[in-house]
């Protein structure tokens, strides 16, 4: 995979940088000593490494603007990060860029029961999600494997999916709304705290567009009631065509299950 060439001249500058960030953010919260940035060389995707010029732990929307702002005007590009999970390397840095990391924006802003949404910081877990709706009955229904670790902010950049998908739809159909920092540092609201807002799909333009229009810092999230009676079912299959006709047929016969999940032979070994 070829990566950009890093900026010479950004390289030059890194510690006026570097100085200007601490000035926004707080020293501590701008990380350039290569043991600290070392965790932020990869996401996932392992093969590929590159340690980044800074990273920048904004604690909220207002710090993401003051630290997008400088970049934009020091020409640094940033390379926005959840949890560091994807798999596709859409964290991985260039070493004249700031890895801007959200994870310390993990609050429950508001929870709204009657209308069945819950506005989150975008560093919150996937699961914890469900985890702050889960006494009441509610759960937040995109669950990719990695719902323990990977963050909101990147279940959006990535129109992520998981196993209750085949219901109840990706990232994409249980957004209702976020709030994002654009390049130059401007905060703009997209969506709202219902399904299909007034005016164009900004919303679906965002959702899986993998941080390029900007840094997502909060977003409404739609809940669910938990299905009642809902069980678990363990079936085993002779071959999996045998097991791709009884999905077909489950299907068919207009039975949606919650969630669905195969498993072949040989992983069933390994686990
Ligand atoms: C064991 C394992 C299992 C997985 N299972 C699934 C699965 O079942 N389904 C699935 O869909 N994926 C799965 N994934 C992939 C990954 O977990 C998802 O893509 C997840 O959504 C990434 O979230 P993250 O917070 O870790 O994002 P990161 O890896 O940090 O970033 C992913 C992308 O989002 C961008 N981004 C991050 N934060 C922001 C932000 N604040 N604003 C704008 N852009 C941002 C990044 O620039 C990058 O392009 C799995 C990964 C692992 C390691």
């Amino acid at each position: 995979m070829d990566m950009p060439a890093p900026s010479t001249d950004v390289l030059n500058r890194k510690s006026r940088v570097i100085d200007r960030l601490k000035g926004a953010l707080s020293a501590e919260h701008v990380k350039s000593d290569p043991v600290e940035t070392r965790a932020y060389e990869c996401d996932a995707l392992t093969a590929y490494a590159c340690q980044p010029l800074c990273v920048l732990l904004p604690g909220s929307t207002s710090e993401v603007a003051e630290a997008m702002r400088i970049c934009s005007e020091e020409r640094v590009p940033v390379v926005p990060r959840g949890s560091g999970t994807s798999l596709a390397g859409g964290a991985l840095p260039t070493s004249d860029c700031g890895v801007l990391g959200v994870s310390r924006m993990s609050r429950v802003l508001e929870v709204d029961y009657e209308n069945r949404c819950i506005r989150v910081e975008a560093g919150r877990t996937n699961l914890s999600v469900t985890d702050a709706v889960e006494a009441e009955g509610f759960f937040y229904a995109p669950d990719p494997s990695s719902q323990l670790a990977c963050a909101i902010a990147g279940n959006i950049a990535m129109n992520a999916g998981g196993a209750h998908c085949l219901k109840y739809g990706v990232t994409t159909n249980n957004l209702l709304g976020l709030t994002m920092v654009t390049m130059d540092g401007s905060v703009v609201e997209i969506g709202g705290s219902h399904l299909d807002a007034g005016g164009y799909d900004w919303l679906g333009l965002v959702c899986g567009s993998e941080g390029q229009l900007g840094v997502v810092t909060e977003a409404t999230l739609r809940i669910l009631p938990r299905p009642e009676g809902a069980r678990p079912m363990l079936i085993g299959f002779a071959s999996p065509e045998v097991a791709g006709a009884c999905v077909s047929d489950i299907i068919r016969a207009g039975v949606l299950p919650v969630a669905i999940e195969y498993m072949d032979s040989k992983f069933i070994e390994v686990v």
